[in-house]
């Protein structure tokens, strides 16, 4: 009879035989695998559910064909990971990102599994999305592309199967292609896509979630520490929805919001962003669809650092905003060096697993993203209710709702931290809590 450590060894190696060139989705494993560790010796049944849960239920993979503006052949490849229904029908977001890959589409469906839980709501876990670059591409081609990837999805989704939503460059634009599309497919008007437009089923406050949720999230462990956001510098990375609304509720928490970035560089307003600097930020990113840079044109107190990061002006918390692995060991050691206190995550695994351990040693609060960025998905949640009860919530009443979700969150994942011995580990905690429910759930399904 093998040790629960040797069984644990043996689980590991089977994950890294069957997909030893998934790079992104090994390391999202790991980072699970290692904090789930106490809990595998205390119920060996949670490690045979761990064993199961890492093999997607349903992977996938489709071309998308289409016709380009000058009448030209383009393909793509789609993806749909349908990771866990343990506790509810698929759930996540569509990502259309040339770095788009098998391993990165299941990466984020692993992480959307816990994350999904931790939102208390019953939702399961996917992800998909395509290579499809949108940069530079008119509303045509867009709109042509979202018609071919949802001819073949249409028939893998329904509102009682699998919900997708946005992520990177599926915003509002995308989910109304999609949604139309599917509509026209499968004539049926339903909850099928989150994000939707106000005016056909869309719940106020989804465009705000994740990063009005990150903030919230933040704060609970700010009021945990005894600190508070009052006069607090803040580095925001990205300059998308989620860093958007992060730097909006970050101002009007009192704190001072002084960063955007995207792949060629970053802006800094030495003295924060102001409403209407941020304002002009969405017009640029949301409207135009330009470079970061552009912003400089506005402000006469903005300076930009062309391929640079944000991680090297002094702040007190940092909230990367945009996408995987952008904090690497190197990065978390500056932030450190710089004075950040704090990292809270509003992107989808923004730090390596080597940047992790050094804000462990450093001491700092650390709000990983299946926890701090739960917020989007968690207003998704709140629109399917909101589509099921053919009826909608006020904004305070969606507003109040996310507020206490993140709550929860924290309080959940700080409670599990404790539970096994952790003490305030908020990241094996939420990585325990969201594990538990779908461990428990699959456990009592049966072998399925
Ligand atoms: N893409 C978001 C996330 O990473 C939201 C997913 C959703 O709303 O389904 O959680």
């Amino acid at each position: 009879m093998s040790t629960v450590a040797e069984q644990i060894n043996t689980v590991r190696a089977n994950i890294r035989r069957r997909d030893p060139d998934q790079k992104e989705f090994l390391q999202a494993v790991e980072e699970v695998f290692e904090s789930l560790s106490p809990v595998f010796e205390k119920n060996p049944q949670y490690l045979e559910a761990f064993e199961r849960l890492v093999e997607p239920e349903r992977q996938i993979v489709f071309r998308v064909p289409w016709i380009d503006d000058a009448g030209k052949q383009q393909v793509n490849r789609g993806y749909r990971v349908q990771m866990s229904s343990a506790i509810g029908p698929y759930k996540g977001g569509l990502r259309f990102h040339p770095t788009v890959s098998l391993s990165v589409i299941k990466f984020l469906a692993f992480e959307q599994t816990f994350k999904n839980s931790l939102t208390t709501l019953m939702m399961g876990a996917g992800k998909g999305g395509s290579d499809f670059d949108p940069r530079g591409r008119s509303d045509r081609e867009v709109m042509a592309f979202c018609q071919s990837f949802m001819t073949e999805l249409h028939r893998h989704i329904g509102s009682d199967t699998d919900v997708p939503a946005g992520d990177i460059n599926v915003g509002a634009r995308e989910i109304g292609f999609l949604f139309g599309q599917y509509k026209r497919l499968a004539n049926n008007f339903t909850g099928v896509l989150t994000g939707k437009d106000l005016a056909w089923g869309g719940s106020l406050i989804r465009p705000e979630a994740t990063g009005y949720g990150c903030v919230y999230f933040a704060q609970n462990y700010l009021t945990h520490k005894g600190e508070s956001f009052e006069g607090k510098r803040c580095i925001v990375s990205g300059s998308g929805n989620v860093a958007q609304y992060t730097a909006e509720k970050l101002l009007q928490l009192g704190a001072v919001p002084i960063t955007f970035s995207d792949s060629n560089g970053y802006v800094l307003e030495p003295n924060g962003f102001t409403q209407e600097q941020i304002d002009h930020v969405k017009e640029l990113k949301n409207v135009k669809r330009v470079r970061i840079s552009e912003y400089c044109a506005f402000s006469s107190t903005a300076q930009y650092f062309a391929g640079k990061k944000p991680w090297e002006v002094a702040a007190d918390y940092a909230f990367p905003s945009a996408t995987q692995n952008e904090i690497d060991e190197e990065d978390a050691k500056i932030l450190a060096a710089n004075g950040v206190r704090g990292v809270f995550e509003g992107a989808n695994m923004p730090s390596t697993n080597e940047a992790i351990e050094v804000y462990k040693s450093a001491g700092f609060m650390f709000g990983p993203a299946k926890a701090a960025n739960a917020g989007g998905v968690a207003v998704s949640g709140l629109e399917m209710a909101q589509n099921s009860q053919r009826l909608q919530w006020t904004r305070e009443e969606v507003d109040d709702k996310l507020e206490k979700i993140m709550k929860d969150i924290f309080n959940n994942s700080l409670a599990a931290a404790e539970k096994y011995g952790l003490k305030d580990d908020i990241q094996a905690g939420a990585n325990i809590a969201g594990f538990i429910k779908v461990a428990d759930s699959m456990i009592s399904q049966g072998c399925v």
